[in-house]
């Protein structure tokens, strides 16, 4: 990939990694409200219950989101951002554009979804 993309990608994926983190900050200030009545609704006596482990499942995912934006800001300083992973070509740029924390290309990734369906997940 050229230098430029590369480092287009880099602002990208910066710009991301500042929006999860700010949700992150709202949800560590429990401000979780803005789209909570979208989730639910029929609230009932386990909803504080639920609202807690929602909590915890929101976390873990932007844990893991800021993990993938660090491994790609990884291979972009080392000049192996955008290649696959599994098979080692390089990933359609339209795939990353939608998709910049993309380790797999998209045969890759429809391979690895196939195989997941077969495990029952
Ligand atoms: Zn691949």
């Amino acid at each position: 990939m050229k230098t430029e993309q590369l480092e287009c990608f880099r602002r990208i994926l910066l710009e991301k990694k500042e929006d999860v983190e700010a949700r992150v900050e709202q949800l560590k200030n429990g401000d979780i409200h803005t789209n909570k009545d979208d989730l639910y609704d029929d609230v009932d006596a386990a909803s504080v219950d639920t609202d807690h482990n929602l909590l915890f499942r929101i976390r873990g995912r932007e844990a893991h989101l800021i993990k993938k934006i660090d491994e790609a800001l990884e291979q972009i300083d080392a000049g192996t951002y955008g290649v696959c992973a599994e098979c080692g070509e390089d990933i359609n740029i339209e795939r990353l554009k939608a998709r910049p924390v993309a380790p797999l290309c998209i045969a890759c990734k429809e391979e690895q979804e196939k195989m997941e369906k077969r495990k029952g997940r």
